[in-house]
C-alpha cells in the first residue's frame, strides 16, 4: 500500500517537473548545466559561475588556511579545493558554490541518489521501507532514549528529507515531532509519509515563535550548512533547558578518513561544505554556550549503547557507499556488511569514528 502510494507521488512529481521545464521555459542555471553537461561533459554555467570565497574561518575568524585536498564535483565536473584552518583545524571547501547554486543541488534528483552524493537514495529507501535505514533510525532513537526516557518530549528533526526518521519516531510512540526540510520536493514526500508536522523552510530563517525542543536531531545535515556558527547558535536558542542536540556527520579525524585521504567518500565538495573533528565541534559548542559531552565521559552502559548504535549507523553508511562503488572499496564494504552485526558493529563504529563526536546539551 505504502510502496504504491510513494511510487505514485514520485511519478507525479516527475511528470510535474517535466511539465514545468517544458512550459515555463525558466531553467535554473543548474538545470541548464545538467543539460549542457550531457552534451559536453562540462556544464555551461560552471564557466559563468563565480565561486564564493571565504576570507575568514567560520569557527575562529582566522584567515590562514592550507590546502587539505582537491576533489572533482560530480554535478559540476569542477575541481574544488578543500582547506584547513591553521588556527583551529576546521576543514572546509573554499572557494565554494554560491548559495543559489547550492540550493539548486537539492531537487528530487538528489534524494534519488542522482545528485552530488550517490549514497543519498532516500526516495527508494522510503519506497522499499529499507531495513538498514530503519535500523539506523532505531539506533538514533536508542541514543536519544539514553538521555531522554520519556516519549512525551518535543523533538525537532532538522533536514528531515523524505521523513523516514520522523516516521520511525512516530512508530516508536513519539507524538510530539516536527520535521523541517529545506527542499520542497523532499518535504512534500515527507508530508505524504508522516502524520507529524513537516515544515518546508530554511532552519536559520524559520520563526519558531518561542517554541523550545527537548531534542533537536540533525542526521547528516551540519556538513551541508553554509554557516555552521549561525546554525549552532540557533540550536542553542531553540533548545530547552537540559535539551539534547544529537547529530551525525563525518569525522575528518577518523581512521576511515585517514585511510582514504583525498579519496574519502565523504568528501563531496559541491554540497558537503564543512568537515568536522571532535575538537572543532567541541569548540563550536562551547562558543555558542552548549555543553559538549565526550564519549569517554559517558557511563559504561551509555558507552555500550552508543557504540552499538554507531555500529548500526556505520553499517548503513558503508553499505550505501559499497553499493555505489564498483571498485575494491565497494567490495570491502559489501563484504563487511555481510558479517554478523554482533561481530562487525563495534569494529565498523571504531573505523568510521562517529562515536568520538561529542554530544551537546543545553545547560
Ligand atoms: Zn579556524
Amino acid at each position: 500500500m505504502l510502496h504504491g502510494e510513494i511510487g505514485k507521488i514520485l511519478g507525479r512529481q516527475r511528470v510535474q517537473k517535466s511539465i514545468a521545464l517544458s512550459t515555463q521555459g525558466s531553467l535554473t542555471r543548474l538545470q541548464f548545466g545538467y543539460m549542457f553537461s550531457n552534451l559536453t561533459g562540462t556544464p555551461f554555467w560552471v564557466m559563468l559561475s563565480v565561486m564564493k570565497v571565504l576570507r575568514e574561518c567560520n569557527l575562529c575568524g582566522s584567515n590562514e588556511f592550507t590546502e587539505y585536498a582537491r576533489k572533482k564535483g560530480r554535478v559540476t565536473s569542477r575541481v574544488f579545493t578543500i582547506v584547513k584552518c591553521q588556527e583551529c583545524g576546521l576543514v572546509f571547501v573554499n572557494p565554494r558554490l554560491t548559495a543559489e547554486e547550492n540550493y539548486s543541488l537539492y531537487g528530487l534528483d538528489y534524494f534519488k541518489g542522482e545528485g552530488f552524493d550517490p549514497s543519498v537514495d532516500y526516495c527508494s529507501l522510503v519506497e522499499k521501507q529499507d531495513v538498514e535505514k530503519r535500523r539506523e533510525s532505531e539506533a538514533i532513537i536508542d541514543k536519544i532514549s539514553l538521555f531522554k526516557k520519556s516519549k512525551d518530549i518535543r523533538v525537532l528533526d532538522v533536514g528531515c528529507a523524505t521523513g523516514s526518521f520522523v516516521k520511525h519516531l512516530e512508530d516508536r510512540g513519539y507524538e510530539n515531532v516536527i520535521g523541517l526540510e529545506l527542499s520542497a520536493s523532499a518535504g512534500e514526500l515527507a508530508r505524504q509519509y508522516c502524520r507529524s508536522d513537516i515544515v518546508i523552510a530554511d532552519f536559520l530563517s524559520h520563526d519558531f515563535r518561542d517554541e523550545k525542543f527537548d531534542v533537536i536531531n540533525a542526521t547528516e545535515v551540519i556538513e551541508h550548512v553554509r554557516d555552521p556558527l549561525a546554525f549552532f547558535t540557533k540550536v542553542k536558542i531553540i533548545l530547552d533547558d537540559q535539551g539534547l542536540f544529537i547529530y551525525s556527520t563525518g569525522n575528518i579525524d577518523s581512521l576511515y578518513s585517514k585511510v582514504f585521504g583525498a579519496k574519502w567518500p565523504y568528501l563531496n565538495p559541491e554540497g558537503h561544505l564543512f568537515y568536522y573533528s571532535p575538537e572543532t565541534l567541541k569548540r563550536y559548542f562551547q562558543k555558542v554556550g552548549l555543553k559538549a559531552r565526550d564519549f569517554r565521559d559517558l557511563s559504561d552502559v551509555e558507552k555500550k549503547v552508543v557504540l552499538r548504535s554507531e555500529g548500526q549507523i556505520a553499517a548503513f553508511l558503508l553499505g550505501d557507499v559499497g553499493k555505489n562503488d564498483p571498485g575494491i572499496k565497494g567490495v570491502c564494504f559489501r563484504v563487511a556488511k555481510k558479517v554478523p552485526r554482533s561481530i562487525s558493529g563495534r569494529l565498523l563504529a571504531v573505523f568510521v569514528g562517529k562515536y568520538k563526536l561529542p554530544l551537546a546539551f543545553n545547560g
